[in-house]
């Protein structure tokens, strides 16, 4: 049957808007997706029923706080198959998520060690081990990409050494589309022995998740990328290794013990939680799990895909557009120039036909410079997006390109 994507659009109020008489086509997904309504319910509900700090109150609010808090702990562990609970993390997004990683490693490793990351990267997978690296005195290679925007997975591999103390890589890329083959990427770096994180803020919300299959170390991903609410996210773990991981922010709730001069520890999850969580988002994201969850994955998988694959045929027969990223193995983003002007007034020009995409380097200042263009215009698809809007955004390219010509 498909998914039906009329009753899905339903659900998310942001949908029914108009922008200057013209109804909204939402195209910025890989950005943030848009919420259902029981997302948005959930965080009112929180507020305006339970509202409470977690973990120390002796009253039922707080209880009530506690429980749900914790339970959107396990929908999650649940979503992407943690061994255990205590592997998920809360933190504010991918960006954190990776930087408690980072910053453990900055401790860890020891000169002679080696890193590897990816041109792909998003910043938030580059400049976190450049700074690791610093720190310790380690080195930092990068796996380059082949014309395509894949990996090239024989310079991946010559890359890998006994020195490999760590590698990172992105499920997919957030400029390109590029999805990576993560379990096998990981294979080869387990082979020699590294630890590996998996950047997941652009694969979560579009391919199925299960970290002890993938066979990595960290999984980071945020809740707004799956239509759950920002400033919200996670880190998921090993517990051997997160049990022993470098604490990173101290304060209340990651301790046991305390004295004037010394402290101790408090076990997972809690000791890489430190101070007030975001319980309402926490909730709220439990919320957009389950919400997910309930759609059929197949479906919104063969959906997306369909999107894309309309998208970059109409977008191929434009004249003087150059689509870049054109890997096989995609999630649902078109990366995109145009002869005619720079990406800002695409981007200005479809806004003005209440088409919403995003323009600029998309926090991969270092893969622009390595395609050699100053940013690009992007179009990425979430499950509530339609073919006529695929239709719509060629329509109002075919435009913007007469009125830049
Ligand atoms: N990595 C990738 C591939 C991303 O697309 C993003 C978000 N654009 C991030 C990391 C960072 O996510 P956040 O800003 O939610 O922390």
């Amino acid at each position: 049957m498909g998914l039906d994507v009329q009753a899905l659009r339903e659900e998310f109020p942001i949908l029914q808007r108009q922008i200057d008489g013209h109804p909204l086509v939402y195209l910025d997904n890989a950005a943030t997706t848009q919420k259902p309504q029981c997302v948005i319910d959930a965080i009112t509900h929180y507020y305006s029923h339970y509202n409470a700090n977690v973990h120390r109150g002796a009253h039922r609010l707080a209880d009530e706080a506690t429980k749900a808090f914790e339970a959107a702990r396990d929908t999650i562990a649940g979503f992407i198959n943690a061994a255990q609970r205590e592997e998920v993390i809360w933190t504010t997004g991918t960006t954190e998520a990776i930087n408690l990683v980072s910053h453990g490693l900055a401790h860890i490793l020891e000169p002679g060690d080696e890193i590897i990351a990816t041109q792909l990267e998003h910043h938030a997978n580059l400049v976190t081990w450049q700074q690791a690296c610093k720190a310790s005195g380690a080195s930092f290679k990068l796996a380059p990409i082949t014309e395509t925007g894949e990996l090239d997975l024989a310079a991946f591999e010559a890359l890998l050494n006994s020195n490999t103390k760590f590698v990172a890589f992105p499920h997919a890329s957030n400029a390109l589309g590029t999805l990576n083959p993560i379990k096998a990427l990981t294979a080869k770096a387990k082979a020699v022995g590294a630890w590996v994180l998996v950047d997941g803020a652009q694969g979560i919300a579009h391919e199925r998740v299960d970290v002890q299959d993938i066979g990595c170390d960290f999984y980071a991903f945020s809740a707004h990328k799956i239509y759950g609410p920002m400033g919200m996210g996670v880190l998921w773990g090993r517990e051997e290794l997160l049990r022993d991981w470098p604490v990173w922010q101290t304060g209340g709730e990651m301790i046991s013990t305390v004295t004037y001069t010394s402290a101790e520890w408090n076990v997972l999850p809690y000791r890489l939680e430190a101070g007030t969580p975001n319980v309402g988002g926490a909730i709220a994201f439990g919320r957009a799990v389950q919400w997910y969850q309930q759609l059929n994955v197949a479906e919104v998988h063969a959906h997306e895909q369909a999107l894309l694959a309309s998208c970059t045929e109409q977008l191929s027969t434009l004249e003087g557009l150059t689509i870049h990223g054109t890997a096989p193995n995609k999630v649902a983003v078109v990366s995109f120039t145009m002869n005619e002007g720079h990406p800002a007034d695409i981007g200005f020009l479809l806004d003005r036909q209440a088409i919403a995409i995003r323009t600029g380097h998309h926090c991969a200042e270092p893969l622009m410079a390595h395609l050699g263009v100053p940013g690009t215009a992007r179009a990425s698809f979430a499950a509530y997006n339609t073919l006529s809007e695929v239709d719509a955004l060629a329509q109002a390219l075919g435009k913007v390109k007469m009125m830049l010509a």
